[in-house]
């Protein structure tokens, strides 16, 4: 029997590797539905090629332009728009997976329905989980949903991880290390990065990715929100987890143990790899990625991460230790920070000062509902944008 797929964000670099690795899987995997913000017209290829029973989008106005584009294609993929709608296909009980590759807070409703609703969910959209992971994780456990990480960090460290895990607390497991290559700007300091540009920030020397996590790779606040991601996802304080500086990008992370073994996953840096591993699991499928040539490798080199001249990596710690709704205000400040640097209302330098602002002024509380999720992201989204604005005047 074929599993039925949802692919959210099917038009980003995650959704577009997901749909490579299941087509080269057509035996195992069906596209139930397909969704995407904006990009009618790849959606509309995507619906040609894969013929899945619906495709979503965020608004009215594109959800017309789409259904045309479909009709000119004779495509009979049904078109429906608005988070609701994507929130009920999800809930439909023909659905086995839903691969949640939206970018940023508007993948948190959908990915949080997918989870309440015991999918298995495969999570790239780790802003979600910063924002409400608590709440993930308790849904997750009350819903019997499984959630397997397709970020590719968390995919190694979940590939290592003993069997027993999550039933005897540890495992024996003592420390993670997330690899980090160190993005465009490894090695620089504040005063050369002061001037670059959106474009040389999103240029990432391993990996070919969208622009915000382009971005986030460049200030570091990628790694920041992997750590308090993987702190909710492998249930550990993130004193217990270690960023390591790899530039070479094959060591994905490694899992230590209490008898001094570490195991850890290597692998080219293509995120089909850890894409095809959570689609197939617990079974390895085909990915497209070409065999890791060990004897080519040369040299692989780990050395300690700068967090002086990339400030966001230690907020993202100090909001992890302070809990609460502080990790989901450092995302939306991120959020509206790395918006004005693309938009050229900030500097890279602002991205790290906004997120530090928010941080010094934000009053922190409990996170019990997805109703105190909403209010604390717009909470920290309108200091966050005054301190643009202060900034810009
Ligand atoms: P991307 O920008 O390439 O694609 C984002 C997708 O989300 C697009 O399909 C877009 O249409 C959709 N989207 C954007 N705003 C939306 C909205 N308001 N409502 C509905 N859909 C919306 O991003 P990406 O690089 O594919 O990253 C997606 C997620 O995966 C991010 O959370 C990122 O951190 C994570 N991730 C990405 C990579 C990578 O290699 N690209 C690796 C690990 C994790
Ligand atoms: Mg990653």
């Amino acid at each position: 029997m074929r599993q039925n797929v949802v692919v959210l964000g099917s038009t980003g670099s995650i959704g577009d590797s997901t749909l490579d690795v299941i087509g080269r899987n057509p035996s195992k995997f069906k596209l139930a539905a397909l969704s995407c913000d904006s990009s009618y017209e790849l959606l509309a290829q995507q619906c040609e090629l894969y013929k899945p029973l619906f495709a979503v989008v965020t608004l009215k106005k594109t959800a017309q332009k789409l259904s045309e584009r479909l009709k000119e294609l004779q495509c009979s993929t049904e078109v429906v728009f608005g988070v609701e709608s994507l929130c009920e296909i999800l809930r439909e009980s023909n659905i086995d997976i839903v691969v949640a590759a939206i970018v940023g807070s508007a993948g948190l409703r959908p990915t949080l329905a997918a989870i309440q609703s015991g999918k298995k969910v495969l999570l790239a959209n780790k802003e979600s989980l910063v924002m409400a992971g608590p709440l993930m994780m308790r849904a997750a456990a009350a819903g019997k949903a499984t959630i397997l990480p397709i970020d590719s960090e968390h995919n190694a460290i979940f590939q290592c991880l003993p069997l027993n895990y999550s039933k005897t607390g540890c495992g024996g497991v003592i420390k993670l290390s997330l690899s980090a290559s160190g993005g465009p700007f490894r090695g620089w300091n504040l005063d050369k990065m002061q001037g670059v540009s959106p474009s040389q920030a999103c240029a990432h020397p391993n990996w070919k990715m969208g622009q915000k996590v382009s971005i986030d790779s460049a200030t570091l606040m990628n790694k920041g929100l992997e750590v308090i991601e993987a702190s909710f996802l492998f249930d550990l304080p993130t004193d217990r987890i270690e960023v390591v500086l790899h530039p070479q990008s094959i060591l994905h992370s490694a899992v230590h143990f209490a008898d001094g073994s570490v195991l850890a996953q290597l692998g080219n840096p293509d995120m089909r790899i850890p894409i095809a591993h959570a689609l197939g699991w617990p079974d390895r499928i085909e990915s497209g990625v070409d065999a890791l040539d060990m004897r080519s490798l040369g040299k692989l080199e780990f050395s300690e991460v700068d967090d002086y001249n990339f400030p966001c990596l230690r907020l993202a710690y100090e909001a992890s230790r302070v809990g609460g709704d502080a990790p989901t205000a450092l995302n939306a400040a991120n959020e509206v920070a790395v918006a004005a640097f693309l938009n050229l209302r900030i500097s890279f330098n602002q991205i790290s000062e906004v997120v530090e602002y928010l941080m010094n002024t934000y009053s922190f509380s409990e996170l019990r509902s997805l109703e105190a999720v909403e209010e604390a992201d717009l909470r920290a989204r309108s200091i966050s944008e005054a301190r643009v604005c202060k900034i810009e005047s």
